[in-house]
């Protein structure tokens, strides 16, 4: 029958896009998996609804229970999206620094929005450690933990990385994507090098972020800043444990952005800087293999979700960006 049950039943099986731009770039065949199709608006669905059937399979969210989460804001989009429909309470705590967009759609779709001040993930007032306590101290709540519950990355091997593989047929050369918990990168190396193990996977890292030394020399260390949302971490989190890359790329945020821009003028595409990220990602991987490969990256959420930031011309010129 051509009638979805519910919106739950619409996460996933996302279509990949063929970005014309990047491809015609690099000889190589370059595709986005269109993660803002789903139905909270990003790639962060796939996670939610895992994180949530989990807690439910083991017994801990038991029916009219709370899931409480700290996040940039897609994550607990996509969290609201599922309780809602499950009929769960959810209580989300973001750091203020986040798009105006997404605390607005948090608070339209019905979460109980907590924003705290952005701070160094030592400090305990961080927005994981507060929904931390906040689970803690709430009656029938589980904290959703995305960044160590690894139910997050079972969501990638078990749909994003078989739908890739299906999608492309098998002829899948290469995958990169940037890490906010690292579920989405290590979910779909897991599932695609499971299906053939000679795939090569890319770290793609905003300036800022500390998995590029990582890899690269083995030192935990960020150097720089980017205005990106929902990507760039610090340490490695349960999620990302055990990951070995091939290559890893640094992407400024002028050159994310370029791929943004272009995107939009030469494809239709209104996206985020994450997904332009990918994208310049995506094609320094392509470049490194040479043409004729195929080459998949991640279109993680819209441009829409940013409308009062990067898509805003004095916002940008205001970071030095215009
Ligand atoms: N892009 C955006 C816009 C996001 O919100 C996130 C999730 N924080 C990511 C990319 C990264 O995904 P993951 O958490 O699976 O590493």
């Amino acid at each position: 029958m051509a009638i979805a049950s519910d919106i739950i039943s619409l996460i996933g099986n996302t279509p990949l896009l063929a970005l014309k731009g990047p491809s015609a770039e690099t000889g190589c065949t370059i595709l986005g998996k269109a993660e803002f199709l789903n139905p909270g608006g990003s790639v962060k669905d796939r996670a939610a609804l895992s994180i949530i059937e989990d807690a439910e399979a083991s017994g801990a969210l038991s029916p009219g229970g709370t899931i409480v989460e700290g996040t940039a804001g897609n994550t607990g989009i996509g969290l609201t999206v599922v309780a809602a429909a499950r009929g769960y309470r959810t209580i989300i705590v973001m750091p203020e620094t986040q798009s105006r967009e997404k605390q607005d759609t948090l608070r339209a779709l019905g979460a109980e929005l907590v924003l705290v001040a952005a701070a160094p993930y030592a400090n305990p007032g961080h927005y994981v450690h507060t929904s931390r306590r906040i689970a803690e101290e709430t009656p029938g709540a589980i904290w959703a933990n995305q960044f160590d519950n690894i139910a997050n990355r079972r969501a990638h091997v078990r749909t994003t990385a078989p739908e890739i593989w299906a999608q492309t047929e098998g002829r899948v050369d290469g995958f990169t994507c940037a890490v906010g918990t690292g579920g989405t990168l290590s979910g779909v190396a897991l599932g695609l090098r499971e299906k053939n193990p000679d795939v090569k996977i890319a770290l793609t890292d905003p300036e800022g972020a500390a998995l590029y030394n990582w890899f690269a020399c083995g030192e935990l260390r960020g150097e720089g800043s980017s205005v990106s949302e929902g990507i760039g971490q610090s340490r490695i989190t349960a999620n990302l444990e055990g990951l070995a890359v091939d290559a890893q790329y640094r992407i400024p945020d002028a050159e994310g952005l370029a791929w943004v821009r272009r995107l939009n003028a030469e494809e239709g595409l209104c996206l985020g800087l994450s997904s332009g990220i990918n994208v310049a990602g995506a094609v320094r991987l392509a470049q490194a293999m040479g043409p004729g490969h195929t080459i998949v990256t991640i279109l993680c959420d819209s441009g829409l979700r940013y409308l009062s930031t990067i898509w805003n011309p004095e916002w940008l010129a205001g970071k030095g960006l215009g």
